[in-house]
């Protein structure tokens, strides 16, 4: 079985960014408001990730860390919806193959917290009675340890913190309803406070993408039917400076599709005459059973069942902004 994680390992477990969004994902599933993320040497010596969500019951703690132990798939039903975003339930034992990996959780019904310990081939978790709120702690030493090509393919500590901020800024753009800090070797590198009004947003937006965003950024805010847009996009004149900045979900996932990528362009296209540049932060929300989203992890891809109205519907909306921002 351990053979089998350490396989599953090398499709989840990149590199230290890879192991911070399963974890990461996971607090969000648990229903986590709040999620602190501490790094030492740019994830190679520590992951820490320290959550508020409804934590792991003690007789569960060894089971979240076998193989295909998923809590969310209750029902077929519920594959063709996927709502949450963890469901192959393989993180945690293809982590806890190649680092050693501490979990700590305590649930409401708790009185005491607990604690597990997996290391590396060794299958057997150790429970020891822990202190912690409500909650959860995954705590990843020194990954790939006993995978040493693995370890050999690590970049600097610079670029492996660069690809670990980058995706908390993901993150954070997808869920102003969650609170996240970052910290670098004990440096407090990123804030994002809970966003719950239009002022607060632009507030994360620009802690995000920064204030040069902020500043050309047009917002954008339609519906038709099921179909709802809203974000921001940047203004022509910025779009040439912020030419890096571009997001775009589906029901909260981050996507990178070809569909609306083209919209997007056809949109500065034909306001600008110029397609070259496009800066966006956008959100599509779609009834899920409209829209395929690909299982496997690294595809960032989505079918939409009546795409040419979703390509027009986008278009229709980023033009009538970009033309709003240009009048
Ligand atoms: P998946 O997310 O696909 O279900 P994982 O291996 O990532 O699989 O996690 C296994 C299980 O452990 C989850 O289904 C969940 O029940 C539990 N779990 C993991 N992390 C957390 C967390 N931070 N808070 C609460 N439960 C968690
Ligand atoms: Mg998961």
């Amino acid at each position: 079985a351990r053979l089998a994680n350490q396989i599953a390992a090398g499709e989840v477990v990149e590199r230290p960014a890879s192991v911070v969004k399963e974890l990461v994902e996971n607090s969000i599933d648990a229903g986590a408001t709040r999620i602190d993320i501490d790094i030492e040497k740019g994830g190679s010596r520590l992951i820490r990730i320290r959550d508020n969500g409804k934590g792991i019951a003690k007789d569960e703690l060894g089971l979240a860390l076998s193989r295909h132990a998923t809590s969310k798939i209750a029902s077929l039903d519920d594959l063709e919806a996927i709502v949450s975003l963890g469901f192959r339930g393989e993180a945690l034992a293809s982590i806890s193959s190649v680092s050693r990996l501490t979990l700590t959780s305590c649930t409401e019904g708790q009185t005491e917290a607990w604690s597990a310990y997996a290391e590396g081939r060794d299958m057997d978790v150790q429970l020891k009675p822990a202190a912690h709120p409500i909650g959860t702690t995954l705590e990843v030493l020194d990954l790939f340890f006993n995978t040493p090509a693995r370890r050999k393919f690590l970049r600097t500590e610079k670029t492996e913190f660069t690809h670990i901020d980058e995706l908390i800024k993901r993150i954070a753009l997808s869920r102003f309803d969650v609170a996240i800090t970052l910290r670098h070797n004990g440096k407090l590198v990123r804030q994002y406070r809970i966003a719950d009004n239009p002022l607060q947003q632009e507030r994360r937006l620009a802690a995000a993408c920064g204030p040069a965003f902020l500043q050309h950024a047009l917002v954008v805010e339609l519906a038709h039917g099921d179909l709802k847009l809203s974000g921001w996009i940047c203004s022509p004149q910025g779009a040439r400076s912020q030419n890096d900045i571009q997001y775009c979900y589906v029901n909260g996932r981050m996507m990178k599709d070809k569909l609306i990528n083209h919209a997007i362009r056809q949109a500065y296209e034909s306001s600008l005459r110029s397609e070259q540049y496009a800066a966006y932060v956008l959100y599509i929300e779609v009834d899920p059973h409209q829209v395929d989203v690909n299982v496997h992890p690294a595809k960032h891809e989505v079918r939409f069942h009546q795409a040419r109205l979703v390509h027009d519907f986008i278009y229709q909306a980023l033009q009538s902004a970009l033309q709003q921002g240009a009048s």
